[in-house]
């Protein structure tokens, strides 16, 4: 994650992205375009698809939302064939770049391919060295194009051969789908850490970030791509092959707090179930007397229903959305920032004047959404405001793609609930522990990532290890020492509780 590294590297790409696949379809390129259109959550400012016509591969991709990125029809007729691939990239602090938008097509000695990439790896910089040492130029800052340099040096004799060359000297958080002139391969990373879910209609396959593309398509949900898994889609219908790395499972649990849409399936679990328990679960771990349940739209829709059934305390809307203004983090610096949550949120003050309320929010990152709202709120005459979030403080940056700032920036790393309540001007402030968020979702296919809210990092990743060198070197080594692998399956929570 590029904020959290130095600022030469600041116009890295994040990489919490959506990425598409489709084999079999003579308009592969349009079946993309709308499962794009379905996951334009997970990522605003660029999009692009790539696609083959058996022998050719084409290229189309631009800056800002899938409608504008194709909003000429005729763009497809350049994107013929029967495979093809996309891509929405998260948006980034610093940088809107033009040549960092997926999916990135290249032509090496091994034929054409084009690839499209959710996540960060996190021995990137190391990879990318020993690479130019040895010769390789680079074209852009983005980490997807060491997998490309990879594999060209590769000197297996085939393309599952090459990716797991490459793959297994990667290490991170990866999702993949790659585009040949015969074949659409899907990736996923040892750990599982971003979800990916294959798809059919009839003889057509699908491979998608979250399962809502595959409804707007009327697709069939089949099965996940398993961590380590690499899916080849040709002529010869679909098989599978495994990476050599076995690690426990890492899936990012905060694709289940924030991140994914709640009618979507991700991890083999349904988002709005798993949503609901956390509601469900914040309300048993911290109830308070009022007089009605609200949520942030959109993000916290579900697990505030979820509150509010488990209190019985009615649900009502008190905060109306405008959708038209993208997601805050848009913005770079804070000033927009504040303007932006002003702009997105509008309190119903009917609803809200002379009430003691409660607030259910999915997350506190920089606080600065809350801080925000709360004095809208106010103004709107509530008369006590309790905030409940549905997951724990997050405490620590993320290095495998989740848009998170730095440690500096991060709220509750910096403050004590106390400090944050203040700031805040609420009446009570609570968030749900780690045992609440972990029994709230399945366990059954391993365990999750919880270095956000732990700071136990399943990898440790490359820049961390060179600040705690730099530190031991000059005598400081601070309160947080080395953080420790992890990926958590507590024993009370091998299976989820029901909604
Ligand atoms: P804050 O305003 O505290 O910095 O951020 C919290 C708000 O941002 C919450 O409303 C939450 O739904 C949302 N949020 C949490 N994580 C992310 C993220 O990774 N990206 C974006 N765009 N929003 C997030
Ligand atoms: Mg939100």
């Amino acid at each position: 994650m590029d904020s959290t590294f130095s600022t030469s590297e600041i116009d890295k790409p994040r990489s919490n992205c959506a990425i598409v696949g489709v084999y079999g379809n003579n308009e592969a390129a349009k079946l993309v375009y709308l499962s794009l259109y379905a996951l334009q959550h997970r990522g605003q400012e660029s999009s692009g698809i790539a696609a083959s016509d058996d022998e050719t591969l084409h290229r189309h991709a631009g800056m800002g939302l899938v409608t504008n990125v194709f909003s000429n029809e005729k763009v497809f007729e350049s994107l013929p064939g029967r495979i093809a691939i996309g891509h929405n990239r998260y948006s980034t602090t610093g940088s809107t770049m033009l040549q960092n938008a997926q999916p990135f097509l290249v032509h090496f000695k091994h034929g054409s391919m084009a690839i499209s990439h959710n996540g960060n790896f996190v021995n990137a910089r190391t990879l990318r060295k020993q690479l130019e040492d040895e010769g390789s130029i680079f074209q852009t800052t983005s980490d997807t194009e060491i997998i490309l340099h990879l594999m060209a040096k590769s000197q297996a004799g085939d393309i599952v051969g090459r990716i797991k060359d490459a793959f297994n000297q990667l290490k991170g958080a990866y999702s993949l789908v790659i585009l040949t002139r015969r074949k659409l391969i899907a990736v996923r990373d040892p750990r599982g850490w971003r979800p990916l879910n294959i798809g059919r209609k009839r003889n057509t396959w699908l491979v998608a970030s979250e399962t809502c593309a595959f409804d707007l398509l009327d697709a069939k949900y089949v099965r996940e791509v398993e961590p380590g898994e690499v899916v080849v889609f040709d002529e010869h219908g679909e098989r599978s092959d495994f990476l050599e790395e076995k690690a426990p499972r890492a899936a990012c649990v905060f694709e289940f707090v924030y991140f994914s849409r709640p009618d979507s399936k991700i991890f083999d679990e349904n988002v709005d179930r798993a949503r609901r328990r956390l509601g469900k679960n914040l309300a048993n771990e911290h109830p308070v007397e009022a007089e009605m349940v609200i949520a942030v739209p959109d993000s916290s829709n579900t697990a505030a229903l979820g509150y509010a059934r488990n209190s019985g305390i009615k649900y009502e809307i008190g905060l109306i959305r405008n959708h038209y203004i993208g997601r805050t983090f848009i913005h770079p610096d804070q000033s927009v920032r504040d303007f932006n949550v002003r702009i997105k949120f509008n309190p119903v003050q009917g609803v809200l004047n002379g009430r003691r309320i409660i607030v259910v929010e999915d997350s506190i990152v920089r606080g600065t959404t809350l801080k925000n709202l709360v004095r809208l709120l106010r103004k709107a005459g509530a008369k006590e405001v309790h905030v409940r979030i549905s997951s724990p403080p997050i405490v620590s940056p993320c290095y495998y793609g989740m848009d998170f700032p730095t440690k500096k920036e991060l709220i509750a790393a910096n403050r004590s609930l106390e400090e944050i309540k203040t700031y805040l001007e609420v009446d009570s402030l609570k968030y749900l522990s780690l045992e609440g968020l972990l029994k709230s979702v399945p366990h059954e296919k391993g365990g999750y990532c919880t270095a956000c809210f732990t700071g136990e990092y399943p990898i440790v990743p490359e820049d961390m290890m060179d600040k705690f060198a730099n530190e031991r070197r000059n005598g400081h080594v601070g309160a947080h020492s080395m953080p420790a692998a992890a990926s958590h399956v507590p024993e009370h929570a091998k299976k989820p509780e029901t909604a």
